[in-house]
């Protein structure tokens, strides 16, 4: 299963992903552009400040199951069988938020769209057009810090692993005591 995985250490809070994401959720796929159309387009990441001055991008996770799926009530939310993407059909969507409660990662906002002009469920669709291009998603493109990588779960995991075995050595290294070497 390909995913969207958050290396959070890197993110500098630039919000090049959020930028990017309203860019290629917005009727023109065009900054400038995007600026003038009737509704404008908002992200479906979110880089939220935290403890430190610390920026974390926090995104829909495509859960499975879902908890947004399983509760909405005019079935507007559906997997893609292919990407395993979690994906909302707005013309569906009657803004109840029962998914917004549903969702333990708070991913989920309202927004109007050029679709259906009205506020439903704006959350981040993997960016599934891009996928069938064979694209990364919009925000993984303009990440230049590496805190956004888009891959195989198992994949993108195995590198994080080995660079946490990286870093834990070198520390344990260091703190070793010399005679010991
Ligand atoms: S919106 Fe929330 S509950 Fe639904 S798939 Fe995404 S992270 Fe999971
Ligand atoms: S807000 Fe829309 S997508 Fe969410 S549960 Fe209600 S109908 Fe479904």
């Amino acid at each position: 299963m390909n995913t969207v995985l958050v290396n959070s250490e890197r993110c500098i809070g630039c919000k090049h992903c959020e930028i990017a994401c309203a860019i290629e959720h917005s009727l023109s796929k065009d900054l400038f552009s995007m600026l003038s159309e009737e509704v404008i387009s908002k992200p479906r990441i979110h880089v939220e400040v935290g403890k430190d001055l610390l920026t974390f991008p926090n995104k829909c996770r495509h859960c499975n199951p879902a908890p947004c799926m399983e509760v909405c009530p005019t079935y507007a939310i559906s997997r893609d069988e292919k990407t395993e993407s979690v994906l909302v059909d707005p013309a569906k969507c009657i803004a109840c938020s029962m998914c917004a409660i549903a969702c333990p990662f708070g991913v989920i906002t309202f927004e109007k769209t050029y679709t259906v002009r009205r506020s439903v469920n704006v959350k981040c669709d993997n960016c599934i057009d891009r996928q069938k291009e064979g694209k990364k998603p919009a925000c993984v493109e303009a990440c230049k810090t590496g805190t956004l990588t888009f891959g195989d779960v198992n994949d993108l995991i195995r590198e994080r692993r080995k660079e946490v075995t990286k870093i834990v050595t070198k520390t344990l290294k260091d703190q070793m005591n010399p005679k010991y070497l």
